[in-house]
């Protein structure tokens, strides 16, 4: 062999050891102070949960300003105005009755208006769904005007294994969905009945997240609902029961096609206080231009749940995993792209979301103000794993397009199994930022490591499901591994390459479970 052989040799086999190409070799050189100082700096007590129109939620933002800036990326605010509204007081009856809020009723009215009375006939909705896909249609062609819509949470699928999709919950099943579809109705209230098992949590998780201030866009106001909230389910029975009416009747009905509203002979009164106010909040936006005039949009949310001043000891949601860490990789992968400007044949799009733990609310707006047709795909990140090296991949929603195959590739290639999130029939790829895309026609995923791990133990479920998800101990922790991140951020950048080089662009395939905003017509 002479020297020159040998040479070539020997940088094809670095370059092989290195994953192939300049930007892997990027993702590898990143070191772990980088990828740690994200994840610190966003977690930290200073930012005070960092949720949307306070100090903490604006530090988060000059931050991401200031990171892409530094990159060199062409970067701006995306601002956006929101309505907050928090319910002070509550008298509500229904047929006399008098329900307590907290305990067995919470909420928000939605006008500005200090003091409130609002009265209706009650209705049982049933599911509240209306869909061609799977020609389902609880309202029919009643007329629930100004009525109190009560509505099941969940989707019949998870009462009779052949509709809609068995157990795995469909967006129809969502409470954002019930709210949306009953605000289309022109009702003028909407109680959701809770039950634990088809809500998937229980009425103390409820009363919290709705004892505070309830954001919102202002375009989904633009309707007669005026009341969104939850009524405990042993309450309705035991008041339904006073009246000599079945819940368990009615919820029979309501597993069959041929459901139609059922006026309750009663109404439903709420009267009380109520604090709202204006604010203004931020997405940051960073572009690397292509040449073809299409991007790929990156994302990940930069809010988090804020504080609880009424907590003892602990009061900041820290958010590290949720949403600090994914901001990372968001951060990291715009950083081994930084270079390549002017090489791209698509372009790339990185977007901080504001609002997403209020309703995806940055997102919403990002997408809604973008031209649909110039989007390529959303790859999204959410509270990305940080715990040791993954032996698999996942992409939540990848199924629903061709996005999941090239992501099965891209792991293979990286020496990766590919798996389903087992996390997915609790309706995840519905309440991340990938959503607004995929609701819009665009190909969207959450991607991540995978759950699979050498030790055996899946961190990711464990982080979810009675972890520190949604506490104030989603903190900082120094020990991490952080190779699951590092793997994260691989996985996207081959994704990436993959998507550049690819003749077609990504496709939906099969039946969503989820209206193309084509179809739902707005
Ligand atoms: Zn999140």
């Amino acid at each position: 062999m002479n020297r020159i052989t040998g040479m070539l040799l020997s940088l094809l086999l670095l370059a092989a050891m290195a994953g192939g190409s300049d930007l892997q070799d990027r993702c590898a050189g990143l070191t772990r102070g980088q990828l740690q100082s994200v994840i610190e700096f966003l977690s930290a007590d200073a930012l005070e949960g960092r949720a949307p129109g306070t100090r903490g939620g604006e530090l988060a933002e000059n931050y991401m300003y200031s990171l892409f800036k530094q990159l060199g990326l062409d970067t701006r605010f995306q601002p956006f105005a929101l309505h907050g509204f928090r319910l002070d007081s509550l008298a509500m009856t229904a047929g006399g009755r008098s329900l307590a809020f907290p305990g067995e009723v919470v909420g928000s009215y939605v006008r500005a208006e200090k003091e409130f009375s609002l009265e209706g006939d009650a209705v049982f909705a049933g599911f509240g769904i209306r869909t061609p896909l799977w020609q389902w249609d609880d309202y029919k062609d009643a007329d629930l005007r100004g009525k109190v819509l009560l509505v099941r949470v969940n989707d019949p699928g998870m009462f009779d294994a052949r509709v809609f999709e068995g157990s795995a919950l469909t967006y129809f099943g969502r409470w954002t969905y019930k709210i949306e579809e009953a605000a289309r109705t022109g009702a003028a209230a909407i109680l959701l009945i809770h039950t634990t098992p088809s809500a998937g949590y229980d009425w103390q998780v409820v009363r919290n997240s709705w004892s505070g201030e309830e954001l919102f866009l202002p375009a989904s106001l633009d309707n007669g609902l005026k009341f969104r909230g939850w009524i405990s389910e042993a309450s309705l029975r035991s008041l339904l029961a006073e009246r000599k009416i079945d819940l368990e009747r009615l919820y029979r009905r309501s597993l069959r096609r041929s459901f139609r509203p059922v006026d309750l002979g009663f109404k439903v009164r709420f009267s009380g206080r109520n604090a709202f106010r204006d604010l203004e909040t931020r997405n940051v936006v960073a572009e690397i231009p292509g040449r073809s005039g299409k991007s790929i949009v990156l994302s990940a949310h930069i809010d988090h749940l804020g504080r609880d001043e009424s907590l003892s000891g602990d009061q900041v949601f820290n958010g590290a995993i949720d949403n600090g860490s994914a901001v990372a990789a968001l951060a990291m992968v715009a950083k081994v792209f930084a270079a390549s400007a002017g090489e791209l044949r698509h372009g790339l799009t990185f977007l901080a979301c504001q609002g997403e733990e209020a309703g995806l609310l940055g997102s919403r707006h990002f997408v809604a103000n973008s031209d649909r047709a110039r989007i390529l795909a959303n790859i999204n990140f959410e509270s990305t794993p940080v715990w040791e090296a993954s032996l698999d991949a996942f992409a939540e929603g990848g199924h629903y397009s061709t996005l999941g195959e090239m992501v099965r590739q891209v792991a293979a290639a990286q020496g990766l199994g590919y798996s389903r999130f087992t996390l997915a029939d609790q309706g995840l790829f519905f309440r991340s930022d990938q959503f607004p895309f995929a609701q819009a026609g665009i190909p969207a995923i959450w991607l991540s490591a995978g759950e699979k791990s050498a030790s055996g133990r899946n961190h990711i479920a464990a982080f979810f499901k009675g972890g520190a998800y949604h506490t104030v101990k989603d903190e900082f922790d120094p020990n991490w591994e952080l190779a699951a991140l590092r793997q994260t951020i691989q996985l996207a950048v081959g994704l990436i390459e993959r998507l550049q080089a690819a003749a077609e662009a990504p496709r939906w395939q099969g039946r969503l479970p989820f209206p193309l905003a084509t179809e739902s017509g707005d």
